[in-house]
């Protein structure tokens, strides 16, 4: 037995070196596998290391006064082998002050002063800070005395922000309505391969963030109600007794719970009578904290199974106006998602005790809250908020760096889209969906940038943002699917994600482990997808007559190594249609040749990728002459 542990430890030493050699791995991600923070075998490495804060935070929002003000305080530890001398802060809302640098123009409404730190303390010291100054998105700030390994800082502070008028990822719904996300200061990412994330927040890729433990208290008039992130740790202090109770109950119902109507809501006795009520939550182990309040928002809630195996159940809220229709689905439409999710694509249970649905105008996601838009077609609304609900696995669950490699969570967030919309609308429509909404635009784009490679860092990206984030990558997770088959693609998925869950994954960690997850060394295929300016265009060049059947040459112009279906249509009017998956392109990703097994005579013969959009179809049929 020693001797074929020997042997075994050397083959998979051979494969993963073969792996290193095959795929492009940029200088700074070397060193990080050359530390052995990372690992060829797909694991963190056994040097692997992130940093955490613990945040404890209270904000005031008393609309319709727009000015909120907060106090935190934050421990952060460096778990890192580095000495730190200063701590990268990052201000997002100050991507509304005039001036900052973004991706695109900004309205007046959506302009505000940002963020106004009133007073920083460092270890109780405390530090000069200049609002003019710190005008972007990321604020350095030198500590006191450096932050040794394993050691950690005290940071306290005081600061104010308008919330904006225009609403996007946050801002003010209406004018007693608010969304509030990003909105404290936090230290920002100290990683392996990067050092401090200094990538300014451009209104346009989206963020990384540090797993931290949070408690969050929200200050607000009585009668108003409030939806965030985490366990709500006093609904008896701030609820009358008959919305408690009602709160309660969704806790254990499928039926959806109504805990606050438009009745309700309009005799203003739903909260404790104080002036104001500070609302707790807390979240341990998450990546953000967002808020909503509102006193006219209908709330809904029930729960779902979430892990079949221990009976655990996830709370589903909904928070709205009464007037949209849609909202008034969300709930059963959220239970859904939930369980489904949870059992079947990615098939690993909801990690989190609680969902929200909120009513903005963000159709964005954040841990445990979604903010999304109304629309008059409740399935279409229902479309959005599975994306969105899918986002729970990649960014939260798997610690995604979505502003260097977005393809890492937008692009599961859109296949787990299709999977979930096939149980809900069929097969055809919700790859009909799928195809308008993240193919047929890309496909038809002759544009240099719609063409660069996947892996390019999202931070470079302009045009070819999208595709490169959401179709391209969730196409070759499909493919990856068809090639492997659902059993061995879901393990190797699993494998992903237990290797990674709670960290900081970056893509060739994704390759390794699939690779590992397999056993297969998929190098070939993840250079094919994620390395080249592939595209997708099929030509079948000849069919002739071999035996047994027919001999199909197929040019691959485009060059992605995508499954298709040939169909053949007989003289005598009947039709087959043969499967191919992507693995007839790892010997040769420029020219196959497909054999086809029939005795009948062929009449026309066609190659269809299906959600694989060709650009020219004109090349993708035969006729017998
Ligand atoms: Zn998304």
């Amino acid at each position: 037995m020693f001797k074929s542990i020997i042997v075994g430890a050397v083959c998979s030493l051979v494969l993963f070196q073969a792996q290193a050699q095959n795929l492009y791995m940029p200088r700074d991600i070397q060193h990080a596998f050359n530390k052995g923070t990372r690992a060829m075998d797909g694991k963190p490495g056994k040097n692997y290391w992130q940093n955490h804060g613990r945040y404890n935070i209270s904000i005031t929002a008393l609309p319709p006064e727009r000015n909120i003000k907060g106090v935190e305080q934050i421990f952060y530890f460096n778990n890192s082998p580095d000495t730190l001398k200063r701590l990268n802060m990052k201000l997002i809302l100050n991507i509304h002050r005039p001036g900052v640098a973004r991706f695109g123009s900004a309205s007046d409404d959506y302009l505000t002063p940002g963020v106004q730190v009133d007073s920083i303390f460092i270890n109780g010291t405390k530090k000069p800070w200049n609002n003019k100054q710190a005008a972007n998105t990321n604020q350095m700030i030198g500590l006191p005395k450096p932050l040794m390994p394993h050691d950690s800082v005290k940071l306290d502070i005081t600061w104010h922000f308008e919330i904006s008028k225009e609403s996007g990822r946050e801002g003010m719904i209406d004018s007693t309505t608010y969304y509030m996300a990003y909105f404290y200061p936090r230290v920002s990412v100290y990683d392996d391969y990067n050092g401090w994330d200094t990538l300014p927040f451009l209104d346009a890729q989206e963020f990384y963030n540090d797993f931290n433990d949070y408690t969050l208290n929200v200050t607000v008039p009585k009668n108003y109600l409030v939806w965030a992130t985490g366990t709500l740790q006093n609904a008896n202090q701030v609820l009358q007794p008959e919305y408690a109770e009602r709160l309660k109950k969704s806790f254990t119902s499928d039926s959806t719970i109504h805990i606050a109507t438009k009745e309700d809501l309009a005799k203003k006795n739903i909260t404790t009578q104080n002036s104001t009520n500070t609302w707790t939550w807390t979240a341990n182990n998450i990546s953000d904290m967002a808020v909503g309040v509102s006193d006219h928002y209908d709330w809904d809630a029930a729960s779902a199974i979430v892990d079949t195996k221990t009976g655990r159940r996830a709370s589903m809220q909904a928070a709205f106006l009464d007037a949209a229709a849609d909202f008034h689905h969300s709930v059963q439409a959220g239970r859904h998602s939930l369980s489904w999710l949870s059992q079947n694509w990615p098939g690993v249970p909801y990690p989190f005790p609680k969902m929200t649905a909120f009513q903005g105008f963000a159709d964005m996601e954040y841990p445990m809250m979604v903010n999304d838009s109304h629309t008059d077609d409740i399935g279409f609304s229902q479309f959005v908020q599975d994306h969105e609900i899918a986002h729970t696995w990649f960014p939260f669950y798997m610690g995604i760096n979505e502003s260097r490699y977005s393809f890492m969570d937008e692009g599961w967030a859109t296949t787990f889209e299709l999977l979930i919309g096939t149980s809900e609308v069929g097969k055809e429509k919700a790859e009909q969906l799928y195809k308008g909404f993240r193919v047929n635009q890309w496909i038809h784009d002759r544009s240099t940038a719609e063409d660069l490679p996947i892996i390019t860092p999202t931070s470079e990206l302009r045009g070819g943002f999208g595709n490169n984030s959401y179709g391209k990558p969730s196409l070759s997770y499909f493919a990856l699917k068809d090639m492997l088959g659902d059993d061995l693609f879901k393990k190797a998925l699993h494998t992903y994600m237990d290797n990674w869950n709670g960290k900081h994954p970056i893509p060739w960690d994704y390759f390794n482990s699939m690779s590992s997850g397999s056993g297969r060394n998929l190098n070939w295929f993840f250079n094919n997808w994620f390395f080249s300016n592939g595209y997708i265009d099929l030509n079948l060049q000849k069919v002739t007559k071999a035996t047994g059947g027919y001999m199909l040459a197929i040019q691959n112009i485009g060059g992605f190594a995508v499954p298709f279906d040939v169909k053949i249509t007989y003289t005598d009017g009947t039709t087959t249609t043969f499967h191919q998956t992507p693995a007839v392109w790892e010997h040769n990703q420029k020219q196959i040749a497909v054999n086809i097994k029939t005795t009948k005579t062929a009449a026309s013969v066609v190659i269809d990728g299906g959600i694989f959009m060709d650009a020219d179809e004109s090349n993708n049929k035969w006729t017998a002459k």
